[in-house]
């Protein structure tokens, strides 16, 4: 442990000297004395020490129950005083700074070191507990601010519903109000709205659910070793098939097999979205490509379209949920795609980046660290299942 330091405010030199060898003789060490109050506020900013031993009448303007009460206040320093002062009103005034002792000369060796040892003890507790005050204050503020955002993706989710929840509705009552008259067209027409609108609360609710669960306190981040190219070939080739040669898709890599410690299924996750943002919003006919490159200690994918790109002012927006660009309005959608997206890099702790140019395309890279040790403490300790 280190020395103590005291520093001493006397404006008697021979007390002074007297009380720096009575301290050092008890093992404390005396930086510096000073007589009045002005030079001692000075001394506690430049040596910073652990006690202030202050006399109340001092040289100069300030007496020691101004300068301590600077002192305490601007340092947070414990002072205790020092003093042939032992009348009423001197005793009230100094009680109003708050010492943390007050000691009438002259004094008893014994009765010093106590007071200056239960000074710093009470002292050093009080520091404790403004820190932990500080802690427990920032907690709840994160906490609030966590959960203002929770409520507000619940209101945003539940808004989201109801548009193809009324679609259904209407329409269902239109078939069983008017259903007998309609023709066979029309009919199918509101059957259609009714697919279509369910189709809609189904990926809404999917993807309100893995965004939901990645976030939750007990999620399972699950990572194991993986070969990621064939990882790759096979969502790849499962999207040539469900596009039926309506997309060209294709995948290229720089090695045959990369192995990275990856949570398979937030993978897959993270490839599907930014694969099926890649051909809704492009043309028929174009190309989506899924290039992979492994290098040292990560793995780059990068997913690339030739299609309506997404506008400059909406990019600070792209991976907040529930957020759509303009020129997607009449494409559907529900805008939590890259919200998943982005959680998943972040369970990984990787990044991702993106360029795009309006009417010409876009292109996701995403790098995702390929060793386990390079993952955070936090995500070891998420809880398993
Ligand atoms: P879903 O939740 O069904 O994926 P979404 O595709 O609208 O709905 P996100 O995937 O989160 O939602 O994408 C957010 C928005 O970013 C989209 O609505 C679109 O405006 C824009 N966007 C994303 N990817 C592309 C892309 N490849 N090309 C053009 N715009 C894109
Ligand atoms: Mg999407």
């Amino acid at each position: 442990m280190n020395p103590i330091k005291i520093l001493i405010v006397e404006d008697e030199q021979l007390v002074a000297d007297d009380l720096r060898e009575t301290l050092e003789d008890l093992g404390y060490i005396v930086p510096a004395l000073v007589a009045s109050g002005e030079q001692a506020i000075l001394t506690a900013e430049t040596l910073r020490p652990d006690l202030v031993l202050m006399d109340i009448r001092l040289e100069g303007e300030m007496d020691g129950i101004e300068a301590s009460s600077e002192i305490q206040s601007r340092f947070n320093l414990p002072v205790v005083y020092l003093t042939a002062n032992a009348d009423r009103a001197t005793l009230e005034r100094a009680k109003t700074s708050q010492p943390f002792g007050y000691i009438v000369k002259p004094f008893d060796e014994r009765i010093l070191v106590t007071t200056i040892e239960i000074a710093l003890a009470r002292h050093q507790t009080e520091v404790k507990v403004q820190e932990a005050l500080i802690v427990a204050q920032n907690n709840q503020q994160i906490a609030e601010s966590k959960s203002q955002k929770e409520s507000q993706q619940f209101y945003m989710a539940a808004h989201e519903f109801r548009n193809p929840l009324t679609t259904i509705r209407l329409s269902s009552e239109m078939l069983k109000a008017y259903g007998g008259q309609m023709s066979e067209q029309r009919k199918q027409n509101h059957l259609d709205r009714i697919v279509s609108a369910t189709d809609t609360l189904t990926n809404l609710l999917e993807n309100v659910l893995t965004l939901g669960k990645s976030e939750s306190s007990n999620f399972v981040f699950n990572p194991r070793a993986i070969d990621v190219v064939a990882f790759c070939e096979e969502i790849v080739h499962s999207w040539q098939l469900t596009l039926n040669e309506q997309y060209e898709v294709t995948f290229a890599a720089n090695t045959k097999n990369c192995i990275a410690y990856l949570d398979e299924q937030l993978l897959w996750h993270l490839l599907n979205n930014l694969l099926s943002n890649a051909v809704k919003y492009s043309p028929k006919g174009s190309t989506v490509s899924l290039l992979l490159n492994c290098e040292d200690n990560s793995v780059y994918l990068q997913v690339k379209d030739q299609g309506i790109g997404i506008p400059p002012e909406f990019q600070a927006k792209l991976f907040e949920p529930f957020q759509r660009a303009s020129n997607a309005a009449t494409i559907p959608g529900t805008g939590l795609g890259l919200a998943i997206v982005k959680r998943c890099v972040d369970l990984h702790k990787g990044e991702i980046y993106v360029d795009t140019i309006l009417s010409k395309g876009t292109s996701f890279v995403v790098q995702l660290p390929l060793k386990a040790d390079t993952l955070s403490v936090e995500l070891t300790s998420c809880n398993y299942l």
